[in-house]
């Protein structure tokens, strides 16, 4: 890809943005970045980096008249694809591409990714440890972690890129060829960002877009949203559910996921020692493991890394305890199935602590979730009064100002042997930076109350 003395705009200064920055600037490109932030709302050692690249600015919002100027546009993958300036610029012809697009026309690593609503970082992660026991060179990125440019771009060649891909960067990419491509679930999600649900169905299907003979489908065949699809490029296409049906090369049966790729032998992988809680971990796993079998990496290396596994942070992350009160952090549930998911996989009883900024979805799934399960739900956010009302006569709730009020809340209601779980259901945008920040205050906030200090 010659980017030399073009005029490239980037859209976006996060941290994939200022990746491709760097990479312009090694490149000889004449770089502008256009951020919808102000330059006060940056992080300031970004921007203090992209100055020191010489690119031209444009902050505090986005101007038709420099994206019409640019030669190509290379997108962040937080940048909804439909704002006004990028659509009248695609509309004059100029290119535009996503930074994951621009990564992979610089590599020729085999790519295996990963796609969903839910369980991507996970199954990720999860991928790169097995990768890594069998002993190979592994990228883990993409949108956990270090962005696939940075990779693209480093000159390492690794074995594979176990990428995590989501929806937003599926949008911006033409070329992307993924050797194996695994997507977990569709739910609703980000639909403030899709027009419409098919949009974001079609989206996440494009993962199987440029397969070819010889590559790979993982498909989850107990969502009804990937039941029965075809990606028909001739990949081989792998399917996974819970039970054990004819068509399916993955299932649970007696404490085990059992599966196998055709023409091969079942492989079996117990699930004494795998960590993670919830029927989803158990999908999870099974996507992993078909990839990884396709990848031919020995069911023994499999095992060893579902054995040792402990998933990622605020991700029904164990936090504690106060006298006999457990706290688990799900702050990575920013959607209402992965909420329903994480209510799922406790046995009870559950105090919930839910709510954040409203993402267009709809809650009442949360409220059979809860029945029975969660004595009491604690909302917070934005989004607290449209949760009341999904669980109106069927879960007591109560409102609370901020996160130590929900935890102090929580706690004084909950009773022995009882689990606190905060799971939102909803970003974390109204009241914290991210996932992780929100999931740091709910931490301290127990600590606090633990330490009398709540
Ligand atoms: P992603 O990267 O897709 O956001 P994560 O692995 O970070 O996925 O998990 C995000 C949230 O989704 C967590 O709350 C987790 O408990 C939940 N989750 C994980 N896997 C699944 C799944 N297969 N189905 C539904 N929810 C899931």
């Amino acid at each position: 890809m010659n980017v030399g003395n073009k005029r490239i705009l980037v859209v976006g200064l996060g941290k994939s943005g200022l990746s491709v920055l760097r990479w312009l600037a090694t490149q000889g490109a004449r770089a502008t970045v256009s951020e919808i932030k102000t330059a006060s709302e940056l992080d300031p050692g970004v921007l203090h980096e992209a100055k020191e690249l010489g690119v031209i600015f444009e902050t505090g919002g986005h101007q038709t008249k420099t994206f019409l100027s640019a030669d190509e546009i290379i997108v962040s993958p937080g940048v909804p694809r439909e704002i006004a300036p990028l659509m009248a610029a695609r509309e004059k012809g100029v290119p535009v591409l996503g930074e994951m697009e621009v990564a992979c026309r610089l590599t020729d690593t085999p790519i295996v990714a990963v796609t969903g609503t839910n369980g991507k970082s996970t199954v990720t992660a999860f991928l790169g440890s097995v990768l890594e026991r069998a002993g190979l060179n592994v990228f883990v990125g993409g949108n956990i972690g270090t962005p696939f440019i940075d990779y693209a771009t480093s000159g390492k060649k690794a074995d594979y890129a176990v990428i995590e891909v989501s929806s937003f960067q599926l949008d911006t990419m033409e070329s992307f060829h993924p050797r194996v491509a695994v997507l977990l679930n569709i739910s609703s999600d980000h639909l403030d960002r899709y027009t419409a649900y098919s949009h974001y169905v079609a989206s996440k299907l494009s993962i199987f877009q440029n397969l070819i003979p010889g590559d790979w489908a993982v498909l989850n065949d107990d969502d009804p949203a990937l039941r029965g699809r075809m990606p028909d490029k001739g990949a081989k296409i792998l399917r996974y559910g819970r039970e054990r049906k004819k068509h399916r090369h993955a299932f649970l049966e007696r404490e085990k996921i059992k599966a196998f790729i055709p023409g091969g032998e079942i492989t079996e992988v117990a699930l004494e020692k795998w960590a993670l809680p919830g029927q989803h971990n158990r999908e999870n796993l099974m996507a992993a493991v078909l990839a990884s079998l396709a990848l031919r990496i020995k069911p023994s290396v499999i095992q060893q890394a579902a054995d040792t596994f402990r998933g990622l942070p605020h991700r029904q992350e164990f936090v504690g305890r106060i006298g006999e009160v457990t706290f688990y952090d799900d702050s990575k549930a920013t959607n209402v199935d992965a909420a329903c998911r994480s209510v799922a996989a406790y046995h009870g009883p559950l105090i919930l602590i839910a709510g954040g900024r409203d993402k267009g979805g709809d809650y009442s799934p949360l409220a059979p979730a809860a029945q029975g399960k969660v004595r009491k739900a604690v909302l917070l956010g934005e989004s607290r009064f449209l949760m009341a009302r999904a669980f109106q006569g069927v879960v007591p709730y109560s409102m609370a100002a901020d996160m130590q009020d929900a935890v102090n809340q929580a706690f004084s209601c909950a009773m022995p042997k009882d689990a606190v779980l905060l799971a939102p259901a909803c970003s974390s945008f109204d009241m914290f930076t991210d996932y992780k920040h929100r999931g740091r205050v709910f931490k301290e906030a127990v600590e606090r109350l633990r330490d009398g200090r709540g």
